[in-house]
């Protein structure tokens, strides 16, 4: 993994910072005053039930929804000021959905290798090579003329995972990436994940996997009704949670 590998740092250089984030569909206020950062390098855990906004709040990092409040500053710049470059700011973050969104007419290389050519725009064998170099890493370089609908749910999930990483974002955001997997495919999609955190790639996963979060994460961050309820180390919110609330979806959940 000394691919990805970013040379040890002891100073903290935050790379995004959320600061009042609010958004509304219609009436209806889901994300409340959030306020969080992440540093360089650090894997932060969204947890929390279902409705409680994590994807919107992910969706609203990426400008996939347009926050209808607050600031996020993305290296340095705040993206909700500068919404022309709204392009530029997305290719610099990897986004995986729980949907795979895999383009299913062009086959595993194809769709590791097109937004690097239009969005950056690399040459075929550029592309080509980055790609490549990826879908080694994620186990998926001998499928790379196969479709989309030959993969199982696992497969298609690492490819995505590679096709994102081709784009050498600077951070990685996980919606959900296991939730539509067979349960026989998680193992191998967390896997690639563990390695990547490993890495020091800075990353945001949504995830249900609490195991997988305690064990990856430097931090987590328990959403509840369009607000976060609690953030900490993973020992302090699976632990010893602080709050009510946290408690509460622990139980049903653990
Ligand atoms: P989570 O990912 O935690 O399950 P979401 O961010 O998907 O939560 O949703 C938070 C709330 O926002 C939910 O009540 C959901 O119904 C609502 N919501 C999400 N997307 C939309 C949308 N495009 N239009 C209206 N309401 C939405
Ligand atoms: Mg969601």
């Amino acid at each position: 993994m000394d691919t990805l590998a970013q040379p040890a740092d002891t100073q903290t250089e935050t790379i995004i910072d959320i600061q009042h984030l609010s958004k509304f569909f219609g009436e209806r206020e889901v994300l409340k005053d959030i306020n969080f950062s992440v540093n360089k390098g650090e894997v932060v855990s969204i947890i929390g039930s279902s409705g409680s906004g994590k994807s919107t709040l992910l969706r609203c990092i990426n400008l996939l929804e347009k926050p209808s409040g607050g600031k996020i500053i993305f290296e340095g710049t705040n993206i909700l000021e500068d919404m022309k470059d709204v392009n530029q700011h997305r290719t610099k973050m990897g986004m995986v959905f729980q949907s795979f969104n895999l383009f299913n007419n062009l086959d595993v290389l194809g769709n590791c290798i097109v937004g690097q050519m239009k969005v950056l725009k690399r040459s075929k064998e550029e592309a080509t090579v980055k790609a490549l170099k990826y879908l080694k890493l994620v186990g998926m370089d001998q499928f790379i003329h196969a479709k989309p609908k030959q993969l199982s749910g696992g497969q298609k999930q690492r490819v995505a995972i590679a096709r994102a990483l081709s784009m050498d974002p600077d951070v990685m955001l996980f919606d959900e990436p296991t939730s539509a997997l067979d349960p026989e495919m998680v193992g191998d999609v967390l896997d690639v994940m563990k390695n990547l955190a490993d890495s020091g790639l800075t990353m945001i996963i949504v995830t249900h996997e609490m195991d997988f979060a305690r064990d990856v994460s430097d931090r987590v961050v328990f959403m509840d009704q369009g607000v976060i309820a609690e953030e900490g180390p993973p020992e302090q919110i699976f632990n010893n949670p602080k709050q009510e609330r946290t408690k509460a979806f622990l139980r049903r959940t653990l």
